[in-house]
């Protein structure tokens, strides 16, 4: 062969596209299209495959060199001892080579066919550490994912978009990464098992974030969803529940949802009536001349919170239909309802004269001695009765979460109490309204719901 004939050959191949597309190239391809190839190392001049390689159907940059020991061997694949090499016209192919539609790579000194791990022209490339073909796609090596270019086969680095879905490989080592991941300045998820980058809400480590349901970025500060308002940490990203001081303002965030609630929400529960009792039935409480407890709670109930909305534009909570729910549950329940605080309203019974409060015995929220302390004395003074004072006992409504306080109005079944409630009713639901007016601007009575 002349030098002319391999030049212009050797243009020919390179300019052909492969079935493969982009073509894995090597230090050789200059010298192949050069007249004066010569292997610097070796001494050895590279000669190109020529008419003859291209009848058997081989592509690719590489070259065979004369004088390796392979005069005898038949051209195609030959093993000698623990190396496999591949002959054209009698000498070893070096650098890639497509061969039945897989790439493999010659040692550029020797010929000896390289398995796992190559790199060269600034690529990483890896080849079946036992067929020695060139790995396209993705693979697991050594328990690490890895993605491999389609068409050239060269190791991903960086974000690579795949099938629907970002994954990260690391920027030195191609390794597919998981978790959480920092990147030219912003915070990425991507899934523990299969590495996809994760979007919207994720739970991670016993707390909510949120990502971008585009670009996957991790969100921060004000966020809209689906209706509701939340807040995601400025620096960690974490969503925030219950209280929160934000830019010097107070607000409030749903216990358990996390989405903002209004700073200051009171449940006021009207003593029994519908499934108070865990049968689900009409639990009527106490009765006496004053009539049966449960009326007189719902009634009360319902007129301090339309004196509430009208008055002073507080929410309340009241559940005096059979959204009610057994008393033991309705703590909870103004939880759910993202209420601040809690009052319940009762009336006395068994003997006896006056008004009295009462906190949890042991299991009383913190802020629920100042809520008694301020329904206690707007209580006196609507009913004008005898203080049989604040006081403590285990009492499942007060027990819980919200700063929380229970009321007993009066005796149900002394004819003195109740001539004084009806006479002062009016009265009483002022001052009620204007306890729970009070509350709203006392910090101490607005819980946080944990
Ligand atoms: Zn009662």
């Amino acid at each position: 062969m002349t030098g002319e004939e391999d030049g212009s050959s050797a243009e020919e191949n390179a300019s052909k596209p492969v079935s493969q597309g982009g073509v894995p190239t090597d230090e050789l391809e200059d010298d192949l299209s050069s007249e004066e190839a010569v292997d610097e190392e070796n001494g050895v001049p590279w000669v190109e495959n020529g008419e003859g390689a291209a009848e058997i159907e081989e592509e690719g940059d590489f070259a065979v060199s004369e004088g390796e020991g392979f005069d005898d061997a038949s051209d195609g694949w030959v093993q000698q001892g623990d190396s496999r090499y591949y002959i054209i016209d009698g000498v070893a192919v070096k650098g890639s080579l497509c061969i039945d539609g897989s790439w493999y790579r010659f040692d550029v000194s020797d010929g000896r066919m390289l398995t796992e791990w190559q790199s060269f022209d600034g690529k990483t490339y890896y080849y079946d550490p036992e067929s020695g073909a060139l790995t396209f796609r993705n693979r697991c090596i050594d328990g690490d994912w890895y993605w491999f270019d389609l068409t050239e086969g060269y190791m991903w680095t960086g974000s690579a978009y795949i099938d629907g879905a970002w994954y990260r490989y690391d920027l030195v080592d191609g390794r597919m990464l998981h978790g959480s991941q920092w990147i030219d300045g912003a915070w990425y998820r991507y899934d523990l098992v299969d590495g996809r980058m994760l979007h919207g809400s994720q739970w991670i480590d016993g707390a909510w974030y949120r990502y971008d349901l585009v670009d996957g970025k991790m969100k921060h500060g004000w966020q809209d969803i689906d209706g509701h308002r939340y807040y995601y940490g400025s620096l960690d990203g974490k969503m925030c529940f219950g209280k929160q001081v934000i830019d010097g303002g107070n607000y409030r965030f749903h216990a358990r949802q996390g989405y903002e609630v209004p700073y200051f929400r009171v449940y006021l529960d009207a003593g029994h009536g519908w499934n108070s009792s865990s049968s689900g039935q009409w639990d009527p409480g106490s009765l006496g001349v004053g009539g049966v407890e449960a009326d007189l709670t719902a009634a009360l109930v319902n007129d301090v919170a339309a004196r509430c909305r009208e008055k002073y534009g507080i929410e309340v909570v009241t559940h005096t239909d059979s959204s009610s729910v057994w008393y033991r549950k309705r703590q909870n329940q103004a939880v759910d309802e993202g209420c601040s605080t809690l009052v319940s309203v009762h009336f006395n019974a068994g003997g006896g004269s006056g008004y009295e409060s009462y906190i949890h015995s042991y299991n009383s929220p913190e802020g629920s001695g100042a809520v008694q302390a301020i329904m206690h004395r707007h209580l006196g003074a609507g009913i004008g009765l005898k203080d049989r004072g604040m006081l403590r006992s285990e009492l499942a409504v007060v027990g819980g979460y919200l700063p929380s306080t229970l009321l007993e109005i009066c005796f149900i079944d002394n004819s003195f109490d109740m001539n004084a409630f009806r006479e002062k009713r009016d009265r009483i639901v002022d001052e009620l309204a204007d306890g729970i007016y009070e509350m709203s601007l006392t910090d101490a009575c607005i819980g946080s719901g944990f």
